[in-house]
């Protein structure tokens, strides 16, 4: 039996440009029809706000075996979907194939290297429609480096207290139709340690406070919108023969994640 999930992260660039009102990148794959009609649903009005976390690499089996943790999320968010990520499952190629909609033979970022992607992205379909876009990411990260020099704002921040901070700043400012929001802190912490060692769980619950904070500064401005709030990983990450976090593999505690969307409506 196969034990990847079924829905692919290459559908979420269209899926999340629907729910936006805006065109899907050029070369998106299929968005998922339920998901956009289900988020859509939610919303009072025009969906006019997107806030997307990018945690780095939290497992679906992270959420399974840890699931309390998660409260948090489940409790901002309305649908949570199981989905496949490509291979291989390395942060570059996954968010490539995340925001542009397409398989790595088509963004070009085959492995772990960090070039500017130059086929079309959600972030360029988003400025022709006319949207203010921020990105917010650790420096040095993918997230920082690979949608470079495009007509949005860029917040390069020293590390993930720092990102959160300045995102939750964005938010109340309300000067952005679309923030994109990386922080990498559980990445890390289980490559030192190990997946499911006592720093790499603080790191991943940090994570999940982060988004939290988003939440609730997205919630405060309910009055002005209605806001898509995504919590949105690239891959999983497994245990190797030595007892060592990694992922880059095509098995399922590295193919498997999980999204969860919400959408907070206009009041
Ligand atoms: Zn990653």
């Amino acid at each position: 039996m196969n034990n990847t999930n079924s829905v692919s992260i290459t559908q979420i660039a269209a899926t999340v440009a629907d729910v936006m009102g805006v065109e899907p990148p050029l070369q998106a794959e299929e968005k998922i029809d339920w998901l956009s009609a289900l988020l859509k649903s939610y919303a009072n009005g025009k969906v006019d706000r997107t806030v997307l976390y990018n945690p780095d690499a939290i497992a679906l089996w992270l959420f399974q075996k840890y699931t309390a943790d998660f409260a948090p999320v489940l409790k901002h968010t309305q649908v949570g979907v199981p989905l496949k990520t490509v291979f291989p499952s390395v942060t570059p190629v996954c968010f490539a194939s995340m925001y542009t909609g397409t398989q790595p033979e088509i963004h070009g970022i085959a492995k772990y290297e960090k070039p500017v992607v130059l086929i079309d992205s959600l972030f360029d379909t988003l400025i022709r429609a006319g949207k203010r876009v921020a990105i917010v990411a650790v420096k040095g990260s993918s997230m920082a480096k690979i949608y470079a020099d495009k007509a949005l704002d860029y917040y390069i921040e020293t590390y993930d207290e720092e990102v959160c901070e300045k995102a939750v700043e964005l938010i109340e400012k309300d000067e952005y139709d679309f923030i994109s929001v990386y922080t990498q802190s559980y990445d890390d912490a289980m490559h030192l340690t190990g997946t499911e060692s006592e720093v790499a769980l603080g790191a991943m619950k940090n994570q999940i406070s982060i988004f939290e904070k988003l939440a609730l500064a997205v919630e405060k401005q309910a009055n002005n919108h209605s806001t898509l709030l995504g919590f949105v990983t690239d891959h999983g990450v497994h245990t190797n023969d030595k007892g060592g976090g990694t992922h880059g593999s095509d098995i399922p505690q590295d193919m498997n994640i999980m999204h969860f969307y919400g959408m907070k409506a206009k009041i």
